[in-house]
């Protein structure tokens, strides 16, 4: 991995529009997310629901705000790390910082923290006989929803992300099963009242003991009855396992580099930097006083830190211009 003058640790919301506003500050940016898609916790956690407070939109879906978020940084940032955890920082001083990933290992002049509540793994589904084959027809998040279309699909989960996620897919399945181990649903009360007027054919009170990929390439689930004894074969294409994510703190603490930090996150001054010079921390991972969790704080701090990483790796360099000022053409920034 070749070296870069600003590192941002986390692809959610708040790290995907750091990286767009430090390419339209000409840094060279990298941007390192442990899961395998962008977006953070609404693509994990919350992909299905309307958000209503991010100015400049009435309503936005969560999937939708990070595929504006992912268009609008790609016109800028040419490649997103994915797929890679961040496992060490180290402070080298007058030559920056060592990156080290799962992946490799680079020299960063600055450092972004963007790590909102920890790197996150899907609950995955334990399966007696895992092929590279079944693998690809089970799926963690929804995404564009593309594979899914014209598609017999199995959403497995009780929750409210389940639940979004099979009402959401009737649009463009073939058909859509929801199976869950209970017959009541932990959700919000609206969702469930959609979801039973809905026509999801529900599997309740199921668990997948097994899935075989069939001649065709189709699936074979086989779900057991919980705290019963019916066995059921289902015949579907694609699986979308939404048992929730892990979301693991732990990994930062074995960092070089141990910023000062409270219970809320890592303390940082107006300019989001730490009390490391040249290390900074912006959205739900960092605090400071009156600090909210919420999109918009995220989205005004990142310009904020970006504009001083320029001014700590460059002092010489002057404040912004307005983006107004500037236009995109192939990538590249010009005035
Ligand atoms: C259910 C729910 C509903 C919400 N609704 C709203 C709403 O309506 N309006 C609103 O403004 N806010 C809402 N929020 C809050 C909002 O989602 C967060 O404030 C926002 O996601 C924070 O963004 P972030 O980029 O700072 O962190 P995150 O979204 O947490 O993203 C951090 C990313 O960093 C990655 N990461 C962490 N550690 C590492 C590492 N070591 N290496 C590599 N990658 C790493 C993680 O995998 C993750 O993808 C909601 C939150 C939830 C849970």
């Amino acid at each position: 991995m070749k070296d870069v003058d600003l590192t941002i640790v986390g692809g959610g919301p708040v790290g995907i529009f750091a990286a767009y506003y430090a390419r339209l500050r000409d840094l060279d940016v990298r941007v390192i997310e442990s899961l395998a898609t962008l977006g953070g916790q609404i693509s994990a956690l919350y992909p299905q629901k309307q958000i209503l407070d991010v100015a400049g939109f009435p309503k936005i879906s969560g999937d939708s705000l990070v595929q504006q978020l992912v268009t609008q940084a790609k016109q800028l940032v040419p490649e997103f790390v994915l797929g890679t955890l961040v496992t060490d920082v180290q402070a080298l001083g007058e030559a920056g910082f060592q990156i080290v990933t799962s992946a490799g290992t680079f020299k960063s002049g600055a450092v972004i923290i963007a790590t909102g509540g920890g790197n996150f793994t899907p609950r995955t589904l334990p399966l007696p006989n895992m092929s590279a084959q079944l693998a690809q027809h089970l799926h963690y998040f929804v995404g564009d929803g593309q594979v899914f279309t014209n598609k017999r699909v199995l959403v497995a989960g009780g929750g409210d992300s389940a639940i979004d996620s099979a009402l959401h897919l009737l649009k463009q399945a073939k058909a859509v099963h929801l199976m869950h181990r209970r017959a009541t649903f932990r959700a919000l009360e609206h969702s469930v009242k959609q979801l039973l007027a809905s026509d999801v054919v529900l599997e309740v009170p199921f668990l997948i003991e097994d899935i075989t990929v069939n001649a065709d390439g189709s699936l074979a689930v086989t779900m057991h009855e919980v705290m019963g004894e019916r066995t059921k074969v289902l015949e579907v294409d694609e699986v979308l396992v939404s048992y929730g994510f892990i979301s693991e703190n732990s990994t930062m603490q074995q960092w070089q580099v141990q910023p000062a930090q409270t219970v809320h996150g890592i303390k940082v001054d107006q300019t989001l930097q730490t009390d490391i010079p040249g290390l900074f921390a912006i959205g739900d991972a960092a605090t400071y006083p009156g600090r909210t969790e919420l999109l918009s704080t995220g989205f005004g701090e990142a310009p904020l830190a970006v504009n001083a990483a320029v001014r700590f790796l460059d002092p010489s360099k002057r404040g912004p211009i307005h983006s107004s000022s500037l236009h995109i053409e192939n990538g590249q920034i010009t005035k």
